[in-house]
């Protein structure tokens, strides 16, 4: 194990840069430059077509909707768009790349010179600048049969899936993150969790880590003082979880500052980000001008991007996320740290279809991050997966507005809702738990209730009326739970 200095003595010490280099799959109907379908799985190599693996003579065409999603993309992100950009071939020889080349984007890429804003945890924003986002096309997959990690050194053989070969890939590269600080983990994270939430609203992308349609490489260097030359970095590849960004990024710092602190050097190269322990590994290494032998590919021409059309496409970009969170939060009357906590929960579509359905903003917000996300928590399940659904949340608590039910018996009527006897209105009838307010069984139990407590009538008599709360737990307990507490209270004045 190598040795790590503390994380707050490492961003004490030493000043972390930051590169990201986002790669996020387009969920086109087909791939990038032929008509094979794009999808996720399927049985291996067959959402192949000839130049999906680039058969001899096979000719590429380009995927118009995947242009106009890079421009959507490149727009949202602030970018300025290139009028004319250039598919180019970028060797290297990776099993899972047959033509032992990668169409991608050298010197002009479609989209450059934007940014984003992130926002932390505490709210502060931090704005991320982006260098560029190019288009390019997806490898396939290798699996490693026999080595124990996976991956290929000590396998005895490998599997090639051409599936993913040629799915359309944005990558979107960062100019140097500086000024995180000891932050430097977080504003990683955050940022491409701001991507995911982007490519989602543009409808671009579904945009899951857990499935590699994003996924980022980790650039990561330390410096002695912010105004010092920017120090060597690494690279850790496919990071596929927010949390393992964080980890790898917080590693990186500690293993950096302790090589610097002790006189060395920090090789650049790639690492391997293991999920299991939050460490990496180094992986090959890997020089600045590396060599791929870029040329224009002779296949496929120039991209036209006219100014006519990217204004076409700036006007069909629907409300970005930051701008959506910050008018629902104003809508609703929540604070920063309510909207970042319902933001945070997964809530923020739930309560918004809530409150459409008749809820109020309050109501809406107490149930999805009160009751249900307990209830997802204890089931292990997104707040999205429980089995009720935003009108019938809303449906619940209009009962409780109405006085048909109150809000220890709203808990049980959810209980039903989600175990599938219907809506709320059904479980109520069904399961007999409206509120008690007819008389008859309330005057029963509320002279029970005296009869039985004849020191705390006595109380009451006497002026304390808050002693009558120690007469609903046995009335409450009578009707089991549904008394309605304002008649209850009424009919022991009136006995009293
Ligand atoms: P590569 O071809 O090695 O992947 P790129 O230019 O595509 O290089 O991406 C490198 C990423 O690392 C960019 O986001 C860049 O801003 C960032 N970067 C460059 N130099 C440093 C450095 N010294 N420390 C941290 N990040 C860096
Ligand atoms: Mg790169």
């Amino acid at each position: 194990m190598e040795k790590l200095m503390k994380y707050s003595e490492a961003v004490k010490r030493f000043d972390p840069v930051l590169g990201l280099e986002v790669h996020v799959e387009l969920g086109t109907n087909t791939k990038m430059f032929d008509q094979s379908p794009n999808t996720f799985g399927g049985d291996p190599n067959t959402n192949i077509m000839p130049a999906s693996i680039g058969l001899p003579g096979a000719l590429p065409t380009i995927n118009k909707t995947a242009i106009e999603w890079a421009i959507r993309l490149g727009l949202a992100l602030n970018c300025e768009i290139s009028e004319v950009s250039r598919f180019a071939r970028k060797h290297y020889f990776y099993p899972d790349l047959a033509k032992a080349y990668q169409i991608s984007q050298a010197d002009v890429a479609i989209a450059h010179n934007g940014w984003v804003d992130v926002e932390l945890d505490d709210g502060e924003i931090f704005r991320v600048e982006i260098e560029r986002a190019h288009v390019e096309e997806d490898a396939g997959k290798n699996t490693h049969i026999g080595s124990e990690d996976g991956r290929i050194h000590g396998a005895q053989y490998s599997l090639v899936d051409f599936n993913r070969s040629s799915v359309p890939l944005i990558e979107i590269v960062t100019r140097p993150i500086k000024g995180a600080g000891a932050r430097a983990p977080e504003v990683a994270a955050k940022y491409v969790q701001a991507l995911r939430d982007i490519a989602r609203a543009l409808g671009v992308s579904e945009a899951r880590m857990e499935r590699g349609n994003l996924r980022a490489d980790v650039n990561v260097s330390l410096r002695e003082s912010p105004d010092a030359p920017l120090g060597i970095r690494t690279e850790t590849k496919n990071v596929n979880s927010f949390r393992g960004i964080e980890k790898a990024v917080r590693f990186e710092i500690s293993r950096q500052a302790q090589i610097l602190a002790d006189g060395g050097t920090v090789v650049q190269q790639t690492r391997h980000f293991r999920a299991e322990d939050g460490t990496t590994s180094a992986g090959r290494e890997k020089s600045d001008a590396e060599d791929y032998r870029y040329i224009p590919d002779p296949d496929l021409g120039p991209i036209h991007a006219s100014p006519e059309w990217v204004e076409e496409v700036r006007a069909s970009l629907p409300e970005l996320p930051a701008v959506r969170r910050r008018r629902l939060r104003e809508e609703w009357g929540y604070s920063d740290l309510e909207m970042r906590d319902v933001v945070n929960a997964g809530a923020m579509d739930l309560i918004e279809q809530t409150v459409a359905a008749g809820a109020t903003a309050a109501a809406a917000r107490k149930w999805w991050m009160g009751e249900l996300s307990r209830q997802a928590r204890e089931t292990e399940v997104e707040l999205e997966e429980l089995a009720v659904t935003p009108a019938q949340v809303a449906q619940l608590q209009a009962l409780v507005d109405e006085g048909k039910i109150n809000d220890k018996i709203a808990r049980q009527v959810l209980e039903g809702v989600m175990a599938g006897e219907g809506g709320p209105a059904e479980v109520v009838d069904a399961r007999g738990l409206a509120v008690v307010s007819d008389d008859g069984p309330l005057i029963e139990a509320v002279e029970a209730a005296m009869a039985d407590n004849p020191d705390v009538v006595e109380k009451i008599r006497g002026g304390k009326m808050a002693a009558i709360g120690a007469l609903m737990g046995p009335i409450m307990k009578a009707t089991r739970g549904q008394a309605d507490a304002k008649r209850v209270r009424e009919l022991i004045l009136e006995r009293i």
